[in-house]
């Protein structure tokens, strides 16, 4: 592959690890020329990469993650091209960004009330400059020598049927892509392949989806062979990238080798009619 894009990476700003600046200049010592970043429900990444990009040189393309809810799964929609200055949009981040505030507020409350001392300043610490999350949680815990690791902390307290559980505001799918298209962009299923089936899908391509995210380091040949052939039965786009996540997830060598070639986002512009 002559050229290698990557339209699938996080940052600190939702679960990675790495600056915008510092995921840059690693994408191009990894010869990556096409970047997209994909934060969880934020795009304060943009910017810092733009201007990094255009140093390393390096093509920055607007991207998202957005949280949807498909009954009781959690599912993510990944929005592209769209203008980041779209007021609809920036609203819905704002507000995601503060109701996980607010939930993270919730969870501790709720920890000490089953007396574990949690201080909301050392879920903090964690957060750093991302939204908050409960792997925050989950960290701040083993780090203050409440819970003895990282999964207990989820088994005895904040996983989705612990005591400590607090619910994340979600949207619907169907409103997830209506603000990416208001916004101008393109709406693409995240790594099918890890959380619906085959009817699931199919309701979310009826529903309006752009496209399918085929390339992921969770599809093996089969699972892209799968979907690749979806997308082209529905006349729908593919996108694919590394899910980088700054070695959080001993995810480092998908960074530069879980890549596509540049015929995927001439084919998104194409779609949107711009250049
Ligand atoms: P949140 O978006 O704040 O609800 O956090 C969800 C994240 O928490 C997931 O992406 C996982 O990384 C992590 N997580 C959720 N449940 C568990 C679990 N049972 N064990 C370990 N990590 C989990
Ligand atoms: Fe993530
Ligand atoms: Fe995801
Ligand atoms: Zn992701």
């Amino acid at each position: 592959m002559a050229e290698k894009v990557d339209l699938h990476t996080h940052t600190y700003f939702s679960d990675g690890i790495l600056s915008p600046r510092a995921l840059v200049v690693l994408a191009a010592e990894r010869g990556i020329s096409c970047l997209s970043i994909t934060d969880h429900d934020s795009i304060d990444g943009l910017e810092e990469a733009t201007e990094a990009g255009r140093e390393y040189g390096v093509e920055i393309i607007p991207g998202v993650e957005l949280s949807a809810t498909l009954g009781v799964k959690d599912i993510h929609i990944l929005g592209y091209l769209f203008d980041p200055s779209n007021r609809a949009l920036r609203t819905t981040l704002d507000l995601f960004k503060k109701e996980r505030f607010h939930r993270a507020v919730r969870i501790v409350r709720k920890l000490n009330q089953l007396n574990i001392p949690l201080r909301f300043d050392a879920v903090l610490e964690r957060a750093g400059h991302g939204a908050i999350g409960r792997p925050h949680i989950a960290e701040a815990l083993v780090e203050e020598g409440l819970t003895s690791d990282y999964v207990q902390a989820f088994e005895h307290y904040i996983g989705d049927s612990g005591p400590a559980y607090e619910p994340k505001y979600r949207i619907s799918p169907e409103d997830a892509m209506a603000i990416i298209a208001d916004a101008g962009g393109i709406s693409i299923l995240a790594h099918p392949g890890w959380y619906v089936n085959e009817e699931e899908l199919m309701q979310l391509i009826r529903a309006g989806l752009d496209g399918i995210e085929t390339v992921h380091p969770a599809h093996d040949d089969g699972r892209r062979r799968f979907y690749r052939d979806i997308a082209s039965a529905y006349f729908l786009l593919e996108s694919g990238g590394s899910d980088y996540h700054g070695g959080r997830r001993n995810d480092d060598e998908n960074f530069g080798t879980c890549v596509v070639g540049r015929e995927i986002p001439a084919a998104m512009r194409r779609r949107l009619f711009i250049q």
